[in-house]
């Protein structure tokens, strides 16, 4: 067995190892045979060397890296050397210089991988995610999840600078009930009850505040079992945090401060502070979102007023019923006739039951399906309504309701943004909504959900307004139309904790078997508090410029929840069912 130590990496050779000796380790990134000499690009964590084999230097060296293969993994010694002018390779830091190879050994070989780690962008992502070992090698993905740890670390640097305790809560708990379905555990001690895994760590913390912690922070799992939308996952990793005696400009505040050191530190980026606010009323008003990208303009203008004696059947309709007709102004843009005609139709994908278009070709020339309805002062009177409408605008309006309405004009105001390229790349744009809706109503039930969770704190005054006009002490954070995550302040005090299960319609003995502990810690001196939990995939496939949160997570599931490498979830067999006391009903096709 050969004596082997690496003494350098292969992405950190410099200047000073010219002509020095040197031992490096890796796998065969890439490999010429130049007749004879063979050049090879080795591989580790920091980053690529070129290897050279020469036969006139080093015969039996040479002869031995004949054998040599994508992937192998070696050990090299030899002398570093200067590349040729010619051969300067610009793109690496290594680029400079070569490794005049005098020592090989191979520590392990590899087959014919099952797909070319430089195509990976292009094969099968349920091929990249059963190999991702492979996929993970990847120079690029390597970049990613360095990102990630560094984004952790410095989370945890601030925070501890800011006196905050990090705890751990457990995985195997009670159900929380949070919006989401939860994963339940059975257990061979418990046969029959069932372990939930945390939809968040919600209730843990704010007990621990209770306990007089005052600071807590955990980078926490989270598990919710729904059906998975585009860019869901099963389980993901949230900075939650919960501080005692605070308000939410506390909160707001310490979650600014952290992502100016984040950022500074990661990016060497300064973030401009205080982001920006909006209600939730006023984010829905203007971009019929409540994570409203707001990188760029095109608001949404309430156009009702424009249309009030208008004569055109389907919009005296709505009017008449007390609707809405949204609208949204393109401004420098080129629309022709027949792309305009296309956008009635992404309209009616986006929900909407129909999209009208004005264009404005000058004051004087408006051209539109409904043109000939059109008043023929229209510009003057659009003016009012859109101060800015101009020679080549467009108005897109949707009529009906104002809630579904506002909703399409929104996904809408996206649609458009993209198209006309409004939407900036490389900028962070962060915004705080406030001041939510403490409950949303549930037409399928009947009956009234939390908006956030029924920990939420409501505003002041809350006990002589109807139900719907009661607001929360909820805040969600946004960067560039995702929701990164919200927090809230929280109910203290038993009465108003009771007085809220009881609007969204739980009986006492629920209450009492599903937070009876709670309403307890609530009579034991429960200090005044309120957290927020941030999702830290999302923020990083942000930060990393990524098509989806899978990305960043190092073995997510596939869109479907399967772990392809693994192969989970998987079936038990009855044996095994029965020690948990458990039987399988026979499967219903759907
Ligand atoms: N537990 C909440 C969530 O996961 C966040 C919070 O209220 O702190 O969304």
């Amino acid at each position: 067995m050969q004596v082997f130590e690496r003494t350098t990496e292969c992405g950190l050779i410099n200047e000073q190892n010219l002509d020095k000796r040197v031992c490096i380790t890796g796998w065969v990134h890439r490999r010429r045979d130049h007749g004879g000499l063979i050049f090879i690009d080795l591989r580790d964590r920091s980053g690529l060397m070129q290897l050279v084999f020469n036969p006139d230097f080093s015969k039996g060296v040479h002869e031995n890296a004949h054998k040599l293969r994508s992937e192998y993994v070696i050990a090299v010694c030899g002398t570093v050397v200067e590349r040729s002018t010619e051969t300067v390779n610009t793109e690496l830091s290594t680029g400079k210089w070569e490794l005049q190879v005098d020592e090989l050994i191979i520590l392990n070989s590899a087959k014919m991988l099952p797909f070319n780690l430089e195509d990976a962008n292009v094969v099968d992502e349920e091929l990249r995610l059963k190999y991702r070992y492979l996929d993970l090698r990847r120079p690029e993905m390597h970049k990613k999840f360095a990102l990630r740890h560094q984004v952790i670390f410095a989370m945890r640097e601030f925070l501890n600078s800011e006196q905050f305790y990090e705890i751990e809560t457990p995985i195997l708990t009670k159900n929380t009930p949070e919006g989401a379905r939860e994963f339940l555990v059975p257990s061979r001690m418990h046969p029959g009850s069932f372990y939930a895994l945390p939809q968040s760590p919600q209730l843990y913390k704010q007990i621990l505040m209770s306990a007089g912690m005052e600071k807590y922070f955990q980078v926490a799992r989270c598990f919710r079992d729904e059906d998975l939308r585009a860019d869901r996952q099963p389980e993901f990793t949230q900075l939650d945090l919960e501080m005692s005696f605070i308000k939410e400009a506390d909160v707001i505040n310490i979650i600014e401060r952290l992502f100016t050191y984040l950022f500074k530190k990661v990016f060497g980026k300064e973030l401009k502070t205080p982001f920006k606010h909006l209600t939730f009323d006023e984010a829905f008003a203007q971009y019929g979102s409540d994570k409203p990208d707001l990188r760029f303009g095109l608001d949404i203008h309430d156009a009702t007023s424009l249309f009030k004696d208008t004569e055109l059947k389907f919009l005296r309709a709505v009017v008449d019923k007390g609707g809405k007709i949204g609208a949204l102004h393109a401004r420098s843009h080129d629309f022709s006739h027949t792309e305009l005609n296309k956008w009635v139709d992404k309209a009616q994908k986006l929900g909407a039951k129909g999209l009208l278009w004005i264009h404005i070709k000058d004051e004087n020339k408006i051209v539109s399906p409904v043109s000939k309805f059109l008043p023929e002062d229209f510009f003057a009177r659009a003016q009012k309504v859109f101060p800015t409408i101009a020679r080549g605008s467009v108005l897109f309006l949707v009529a009906g309701q104002y809630k579904p309405v506002w909703e399409v004009l929104g996904r809408l105001r996206l649609a458009l943004a993209q198209e006309m390229k409004l939407i900036a790349k490389g900028e962070f744009n962060f915004a705080w909504i406030t001041d939510f809706p403490l409950l949303e109503f549930d037409a399928k039930e009947k009956r009234w959900n939390s908006m956030h969770h029924p920990f939420t704190a409501p505003q002041h005054g809350w006990e002589n307004k109807e139900p719907e006009d009661v607001k929360a002490r909820a805040y969600d954070m946004i960067l560039n139309g995702i929701e990164l995550g919200g927090g809230s302040i929280r109910i203290h005090d038993r009465q108003t904790q009771e007085k809220v299960f009881d609007l969204l319609g739980l009986s006492k003995e629920q209450v009492q078997q599903k937070f009876g502990f709670l309403l307890e810690a609530q009579e034991l001196g429960f200090p005044p508090h309120g957290g927020i939990a941030l999702g830290l995939d999302r923020l990083l496939m942000l930060m990393t410029n990524s098509s989806s949160i899978r990305e960043v997570i190092a073995f997510p599931k596939t869109a479907r929840g399967y772990d392809v490498m693994m192969e989970a979830p998987t079936s038990v067999d009855t044996e095994k069912l029965r020690d948990y006391g458990l039987k399988l009903l026979p499967q219903v096709k759907d």
